[in-house]
């Protein structure tokens, strides 16, 4: 069949189009390579939003958590209930690989076969793709760019390259769990919008010791069981057993690629769109949630980009209801 929409991936957002789409009556399917909110699933287990829940709820689903600030847990049976109330059609672990033109509609090309659809909405999200340090021995299994427990670090020399909100939540975590924490940071500080319950946590740590920061310094080489460092006192070879590294994620570029998304040309290579109808070049099909920042990944989160869902279909049926 051919659908009115193909939105690709199953987050906050490509579940908010999916809603907004059935509301319109438009025939829908939800593509997600994963789990159903995949990123979000996984995040640090023991993670704490920075938003209240309120301001992740979509749909008009209350979201009911035990604090103000909701943890991954309840995050994932939110959108666990969401989908189930509003009955979203989200074929999961269903990989969307290649999109082309098949005369007015888009052919996506999947892990599980073709989807021809009328339109397209991408919201891909950035959680799949690490920056990386591009340093000798990143490769070593010991170097992790994604984070979930601290039970693997107890007792262990932990090096944490980064200052912002997810290195301050690894490094404290690790720490308490008895790993010997060490912080790599390029900047002179902690970077200053990390959560504000976290930041004096994490200065008073450094501050006292307990916590060993390295400020206007990087990991030049990594070896099995030490690392380099480039400090301005000069390089510094300091024992160690993991880095994990926290510096930050990316859209996936090479999927833009096979979808044939045009890139801007400037340094925050964000996918070509239309800022008021978030239209891309290519008729019909969108861009929706934190992707549209591009490599600006701190401008867009859940709460300033659910509205995307809304704006794109007032715009896909308004421009449906002029063609017809
Ligand atoms: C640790 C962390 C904490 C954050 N905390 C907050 C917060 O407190 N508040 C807030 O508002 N924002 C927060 N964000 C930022 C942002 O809101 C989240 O990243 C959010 O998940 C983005 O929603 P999204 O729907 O745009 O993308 P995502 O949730 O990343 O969803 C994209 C989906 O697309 C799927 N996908 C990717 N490629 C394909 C493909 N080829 N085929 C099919 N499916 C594909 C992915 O598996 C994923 O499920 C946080 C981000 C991180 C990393």
């Amino acid at each position: 069949m051919t659908y009115d929409l193909i939105i690709i991936g199953g987050g906050p957002i490509g579940m908010a189009c999916a809603i907004e789409a059935k509301k319109a009556g438009l025939s829908y399917i939800v593509l997600e390579k994963g789990v159903l909110v995949n990123s979000i699933y996984n995040f640090p287990t023991n993670m704490t939003f920075f938003s209240t829940s309120n301001l992740l709820e979509i749909g008009g689903v209350p979201f009911i958590a035990h604090n103000d600030k909701p943890t991954r847990r309840e995050a994932l049976e939110y959108f666990r209930r969401v989908q189930e109330s509003w009955g979203l059609r989200i074929q999961l672990y269903t990989e969307v690989l290649r999109m082309k033109r098949s005369g007015a509609n888009y052919l996506l090309h999947t892990s599980k076969g073709d989807y021809e659809g009328r339109h397209v909405v991408v919201a891909t999200g950035f959680y799949d793709t690490p920056r990386l340090l591009n340093v000798p021995g990143e490769e070593l299994k010991k170097v992790k760019h994604f984070y979930d427990d601290p039970h693997p670090y107890v007792d262990q020399k932990v090096v944490v390259v980064g200052a912002a909100n997810s290195a301050c939540d690894v490094a404290l975590e690790t720490y308490y769990k008895g790993a010997e924490v060490t912080m790599v940071i390029r900047e002179q500080e902690i970077y200053p919008k990390v959560k504000y319950w976290i930041r004096p946590n994490i200065e008073n740590r450094i501050k006292e010791g307990s916590i060993k920061a390295y400020f206007n310094s990087r990991i030049v080489e990594i070896r099995p069981s030490e690392v380099v460092l480039d400090t301005p006192e000069g390089e510094r070879i300091i024992a160690n057993d993991f880095v994990l590294a926290m510096t930050g994620y990316m859209p996936n570029y090479k999927l833009f690629e096979q979808l044939g998304l045009p890139i801007s040309d400037d340094e925050d290579k964000t996918p070509l769109h239309n800022p008021e109808t978030l239209e891309t070049p290519l008729p019909g099909v969108y861009v929706a949630g934190v992707i549209n920042a591009g490599l600006q990944t701190s401008k867009l989160f859940i709460e300033n980009t659910r509205v995307h869902a809304q704006i794109i279909l007032a715009h896909m049926v308004s421009k449906d209801s002029v063609s017809a």
